[in-house]
């Protein structure tokens, strides 16, 4: 066992999503002894439930919404392929690109409303109809009336991204739970637990980027701010003999596309769709056997030339965590605040963990907290290991 009160860090992040694995490989790199504790397995929250897309906003400025904020989401994809590429800011070549580009589709009523977009120039830069040749083979069938368009927004492997992001960092990685947390303006002082083990740690920062986790973690903290939203969400998990390398969103009537499809594959290496958009969204209101014939209702009505009669369906429920929003609403940034050493994050999206990154960053540099020059080693701790992506669980599929 690690003797108490010995551990030193400059910054400690709490939470092994997305947020706090890119936040400790950016801050390791610059020098800074920083630790990272999660209290189950790395990706075990929002990341592994991610559909993978490294979002350009086009599919937000597509129904009208173009704000100030779509710029800071339209750099995205860039910053995530220099990273994919081996030049970025972070070394991801070894993740696994699912694809490298997603396609949106129409249906024949409201394929007339998308032709006002191609007047805007941005829209023509960011997505481009296709031809039927071109047509990936999904919709290459004779009874498909709607447009299928292009856009230029990779999707990534998930448990890929987790395992690169975390693999240089697992000595500086540690499972357990908080017992005890108080930090203000002079430091931080945590006592962390793990079974019967406990260490004493001190540091000069706390980040919480624990998702849904943080509103538990400012509690222990004794405050009352910032305050979070959750956003719940029944997503579908479809398997069986379809089509593979389908990365597509119908578009629906409302700002959410109707459907999102996005494809994996479970511990056998069947194919599985996972199902988002509009129907995970209304989902919520459904039990899981009305949302699993509503997603076989939808998948009939918009591709009705596929057989999905023998595939295999369960649902999956799943909170997004996110700084309160007045109204409610999806906020459209990152969000991190310092307050007394501590800085509580949220990314809000995936595809947002540099730019949270590059935030959290600043905010350190802004309240003094700069890389401590030492190259001591971080005491032994138990490390959490990986999470499994929720349709390679097959208990899920029962
Ligand atoms: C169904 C779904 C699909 C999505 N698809 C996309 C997408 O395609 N593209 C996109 O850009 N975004 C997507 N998102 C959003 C994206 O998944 C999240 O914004 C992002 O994963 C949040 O990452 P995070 O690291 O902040 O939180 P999380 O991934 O929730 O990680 C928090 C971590 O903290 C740990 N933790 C909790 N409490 C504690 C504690 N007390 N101590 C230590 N550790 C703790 C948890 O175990 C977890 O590992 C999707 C979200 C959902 C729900």
């Amino acid at each position: 066992m690690t003797t108490a009160a010995d551990c030193q860090a400059d910054v400690v992040i709490c939470g092994g999503g997305v947020a706090g694995l890119w936040l400790l490989a950016r801050l390791r790199q610059q020098g800074y002894r920083a630790l990272l504790i999660e209290s189950e397995a790395l990706g075990a929250g929002q990341t592994r439930y991610a559909q993978g897309i490294i979002h350009g906003g086009t599919k937000y400025a597509l129904t009208g919404a173009v704000s100030g904020s779509s710029e800071a989401i339209a750099a995205m994809p860039p910053l995530w392929r220099a990273c994919l590429e081996g030049h970025g800011e972070i070394d991801l070549h070894a993740v696994r690109l699912m694809s490298d580009h997603q396609y949106l589709w129409s249906t024949a009523s409201i394929t007339s409303r998308m032709a006002g977009f191609f007047a805007s120039k941005m829209m023509r830069s960011r997505i481009a109809p296709l031809h039927g040749d071109d047509y990936p083979t999904v919709f290459r069938h004779r009874d498909f009336r709607g447009q299928v368009y292009r856009l230029e927004e990779p999707v990534l492997d998930t448990a890929a991204l987790v395992h690169a992001l975390a693999q240089p960092h697992e000595a500086a990685i540690w499972r357990g739970q908080l017992q005890q947390a108080a930090a203000d303006k002079d430091g931080v002082r945590l006592t962390l637990a793990d079974g019967e083990q406990q260490v004493q740690i001190a540091a000069r920062c706390l980040v919480l980027s624990a998702g849904k986790g943080n509103a538990a973690l400012l509690r222990l903290l004794g405050r009352d701010a910032p305050q979070m939203q959750t956003r719940p969400l029944k997503m579908v998990m479809v398997r069986g003999n379809l089509p593979q390398g389908v990365y597509a969103h119908c578009l629906g009537a409302s700002s959410n596309p109707r459907l999102t499809i996005s494809t994996h594959y479970d511990a056998a290496g069947r194919t599985v769709w996972y199902l988002g958009g509009d129907l995970a969204e209304q989902g919520v209101q459904r039990s899981d056997a009305e949302q699993l014939a509503a997603a076989r209702q939808e998948l009939q009505a918009l591709l009705p030339w596929i057989d999905f009669s023998a595939c295999e369906f369960a649902a999956l429920d799943i909170d997004r965590a996110e700084p309160r929003m007045p109204d409610g609403r999806r906020p459209d940034d990152v969000y991190a605040e310092a307050r007394d050493g501590v800085i509580t994050a949220w990314p809000t999206k995936l595809a947002f963990a540099p730019r949270l990154a590059a935030r959290i960053d600043e905010l350190l540099k802004t309240a003094g907290v700069l890389p401590a020059a030492t190259a001591e080693a971080l005491p032994p701790w138990v490390f959490p290991g990986y999470a499994l992506l929720p349709w390679q669980e097959e208990e899920r599929w029962s």
